[in-house]
Formats: structure tokens, C-alpha cells, sequence
């Protein structure tokens, strides 16, 4: 009996991937799937039954928010039965935030979601386009030697790397290899073939029913600290109003000024009742808020470590813990385990 071709969904938001010159003001734009397949030729090599979704109109992903999160969390939740893989065609500017976004909001996913773009345009003659499209269905469609699904959580594939989607960030606007994690191995490195790290791959606990949470609650932001910033200037921030969870971006190991209107004004934000998670602001390693007694003020004035959570996972996960209306001090007890593999917790 003939093996199944593998079926995959192709959900095309935008991205430079597809975007074409406009001509009058030179600068590039989103254009449609047709465009952008028609470049692939390649893709009909592949004996894949490949179907495809996108975006009206296709957008440049600077303009992703979470209403664009929920469409393509529709498109999987739709499809889901039907398809063995889905493919995102993405910009890369937000990619990381849209990877860790769908992972904490597909609850139990146990399929490929496997996230790609480019940094040149597919109609370019030297495009990253071509190769990470077709590497990226390849992927989707991988199986392990019991025929499961090898990738089962959202990735991004990028060049040389397959990377967990909430534990990447964009480390590069000019580099082809432009993502990385930086506190967790590839999952896969791509030369002449695609070889999986299969220790790396995340793994449901146990087999469950895919649950989409589609309510990401947007009342969160970034605290950026820096030398010189004023006790003004933090107060407004944390008086922003609706506020209800901050990532708080801290120096080195998550130590930040100890200077009393300091902690005074972070205790007096926790007691009003907002999250505050420590995301430091190194791109490798991660907070050890008892290390220094800079970083112990912290947990003195109910600040949470974020260990080594990416600013893009920390964000969004703020979103989908407040999404699912839970209070204050639940949401902190959630901040302090991996939902989906986007945090080493050390116990
Ligand atoms: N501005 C583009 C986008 O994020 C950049 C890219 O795709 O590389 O949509």
C-alpha cells in the first residue's frame, strides 16, 4: 500500500519573503501568494500534498498584533485534523514574538509549526527565500522512525537552524542566519541534510486535545532600565494606566539600581497589584535575582525572576496568563514553571 503524501498548510501573513519593489517609491512591499509560489518552481519536486491560506492583505509583520495572532490560531485550529504540518510565512521583525505568542495559545500542540521568512525577497536572484520555504515544508513533513510527527511545537526555520519558537530572538538584520536562541540548543542544523536534535524537541507531558486560547490581553510592557533614568520618568511608567503586568529589563544577572526610591517605587507598583517579571537585558544567560543584593531588592519588592526566559516569550506570556483572566498572584506562580518549554527553572 502507497505511504500517504504528507499534507501541509501554508499560512502566508507577508514579510519580505513576498514582498516586490514598489515602483514609485522604490521602498518594498507585501504582495500576494500566487507571486511568491510562482518563484518556488521547486516546490512541485516535493511530493507533498500542499495547500495554502493568506492573509488579506499580506502584511509587513512590523504591523503584527494579537488580532493577527488569533487569525492565524484560527487557521490551525480549522485545519488542524485535516493537515500533518503547518508552515507560517512571516516577517522577521516580529517572528520571535509571534512564535512564542502561538505557543503559549495552541495549548497541546503536538503537530509542526514551523515558522520561516527571508531576508532577501523570493524574487531576488540571490534570495534566502527559496531555501527556506522548501527546508521548512521539509520539516513540517518529518517524521521519526515510528512515523510521529518529529517536530511537534512551534520552530522557526531560519538558514542553517531549526530554533524552539519561544526561545528565539532576531539577532540579525543583515546575516541570513538572522535567529537564534541563545539559552537553548538547536533543534535541528540544516547542511546537506536536516539533522534533528532529538533530546532538544519538546514533548507533551501526555497526549491531549488541541485547546486555542485566543484572548491575549495587551495591558503589558517593557521597562528598560538604564543609568540615569529618574525616579519621574519610572514613576510614569508604572503609573501607566490599565497596566497589569511589566517586563521589567534588568542589568546582567537581573540587578538593578538599590537605591531606596527605587525599590520604593517597584514595591509600591507590586502592591498596587502588578505582575513584575525580571528579563535581563544580556542576550545569553539569564537572572539569579539572590546573587547580588542589587538584584535581591528585587525579589524583596515581589519582583518575579524571568531566569532565562527571551524579552519576546516574557511578553507574551504575560498576554496569555492575563488573557485567561487569572489574578495577580496566580499569574506570578505561573511565571515560575515552563508552560511549553520557554524557561530553565532550576529547583
Ligand atoms: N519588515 C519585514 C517584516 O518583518 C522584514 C522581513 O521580513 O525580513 O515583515
Amino acid at each position: 500500500m502507497a505511504l500517504q503524501r504528507p499534507k501541509i498548510l501554508i499560512i502566508y501573513t507577508g514579510g519580505t519573503i513576498g514582498m516586490i519593489e514598489n515602483p514609485v517609491t522604490h521602498a518594498l512591499q507585501p504582495f500576494d501568494f500566487s507571486h511568491l509560489i510562482e518563484n518556488v518552481p521547486k516546490v512541485q519536486l516535493l511530493d507533498y500534498d500542499i495547500h495554502n491560506i493568506q492573509f488579506n492583505p499580506p502584511i509587513d509583520s512590523s504591523n503584527m498584533s494579537p488580532q493577527h495572532w488569533s487569525d492565524m490560531a484560527h487557521a490551525i485550529e480549522d485545519n488542524y485534523d485535516a493537515y500533518d504540518g503547518f508552515v507560517v510565512l512571516h516577517g522577521t521583525d516580529t517572528m520571535a514574538f509571534t512564535a512564542s505568542a502561538l505557543s503559549f495559545m495552541l495549548e497541546n500542540l503536538s503537530k509542526p509549526l514551523i515558522i520561516t521568512g527571508s531576508q532577501l525577497p523570493i524574487g531576488e536572484v540571490r534570495t534566502d527565500g527559496e531555501e527556506n520555504l522548501i527546508t521548512a515544508l521539509q520539516v513540517a513533513a518529518a517524521t521519526d522512525a515510528s512515523g510521529n510527527a518529529m517536530v511537534q511545537e512551534v520552530a522557526i526555520l531560519f538558514e542553517n537552524y531549526l530554533w524552539r519558537g519561544n526561545r528565539s530572538t532576531k539577532m540579525s538584520a543583515d546575516n541570513f542566519n538572522a535567529f537564534r536562541s541563545n539559552n537553548y540548543p538547536e533543534l535541528a542544523k540544516i547542511g546537506l541534510g536536516i539533522f534533528f536534535h532529538e533530546e532538544a524537541l519538546y514533548r507533551l507531558p501526555s497526549k491531549r486535545p488541541l485547546k486555542v486560547r485566543y484572548e491575549m490581553d495587551p495591558h503589558v510592557m517593557f521597562v528598560n532600565l538604564y543609568p540615569g533614568i529618574t525616579p519621574e520618568i519610572l514613576s510614569h511608567q508604572l503609573h501607566t494606566p490599565g497596566i497589569k503586568g511589566i517586563v521589567l529589563k534588568t542589568y546582567g544577572a537581573g540587578n538593578s539600581p538599590s537605591e531606596p526610591w527605587f525599590t520604593r517605587l517597584i514595591s509600591d507598583a507590586n502592591e498596587r497589584g502588578i505582575v513584575i517579571l525580571n528579563v535581563t537585558q544580556c542576550v545569553n544567560g539569564g537572572v539569579k535575582q539572590s546573587l547580588y543584593e542589587t538584584g535581591n531588592c528585587l525579589s524583596q519588592a515581589g519582583v518575579v525572576s524571568g531566569h532565562d526566559i527571551t524579552s519576546e516569550a516574557a511578553i507574551t506570556k504575560l498576554m496569555y496568563l492575563f488573557g485567561l483572566g487569572l489574578p495577580p498572584e496566580t499569574v506570578k506562580k505561573y511565571l515560575q514553571s515552563a508552560i511549553c518549554g520557554e524557561v530553565t527553572i532550576q529547583q
